[in-house]
């Protein structure tokens, strides 16, 4: 006889999400917005990785996203950053609107995923979509480069919420529809 196996269709599928971008671009705030429904001005450097967790119900069941959030940009890099990415089902790329630079950055990261030998869903985020007296980086600009990379992209703001669920909600039907 077969062992009696668990109703895999009540079991949640988990997916590990890697947040990448520039320093300060508010990849911890959109974190804490997404989980906690709340923002902090405070600017508290993440220490190491941290991973939150949130359950999301999809049409095709329950899903729970694995969301790894990682301090600085480039102080670290190699091994780290491998393993930081590794096992990753999908990531969000963000900039912040009000700094030009920091969108230059996203080739980088998409290099580091492809360099780890991913090949998986990217949604492109402008945040601080909040700040329109000091934004810096266009709707087209953002846009083109998301043509660029066949990804979605949105502009977002973990000080009001805006756009914040349905980020996490784009990239998980994208993380589906790759099967
Ligand atoms: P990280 O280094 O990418 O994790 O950036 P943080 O999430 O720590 O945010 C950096 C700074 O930007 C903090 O002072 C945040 O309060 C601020 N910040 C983050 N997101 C937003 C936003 O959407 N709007 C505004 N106005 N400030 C933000
Ligand atoms: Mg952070």
């Amino acid at each position: 006889m077969e062992p009696t196996s668990p109703d895999v269709s009540l079991a949640a599928v988990q997916k590990k999400i890697c947040l990448l971008g520039e320093f300060a671009v508010g990849k911890t705030s959109l974190v804490r917005r997404f989980i906690e429904g709340r923002f902090d001005d405070r600017y508290l450097s993440t220490i190491g990785v941290k991973i939150s967790r949130r359950q999301l119900i999809r049409p095709y069941g329950k899903l729970n996203l694995l969301l790894w959030d990682l301090a600085g940009s480039d102080e670290f890099n190699g091994q780290i950053r491998a393993n930081y990415l590794r096992g990753a089902a999908g990531a969000l790329i963000v900039c912040d609107l009000t700094r030009a630079e920091t969108l230059s950055g996203f080739q980088r990261y998409v290099d580091q995923i492809q360099a780890v030998g991913l090949s998986i869903p990217m949604v492109f985020v402008g945040n601080k979509v909040d700040l329109p007296e000091s934004r810096a980086i266009s709707e087209t600009e953002l846009a083109t480069i998301a043509q660029q990379f066949g990804t979605p992209y949105f502009t977002s703001s973990a000080k009001t919420g805006e756009n914040v669920e349905t980020i996490f909600e784009r990239l998980a039907e994208q993380i589906e529809t790759k099967g």
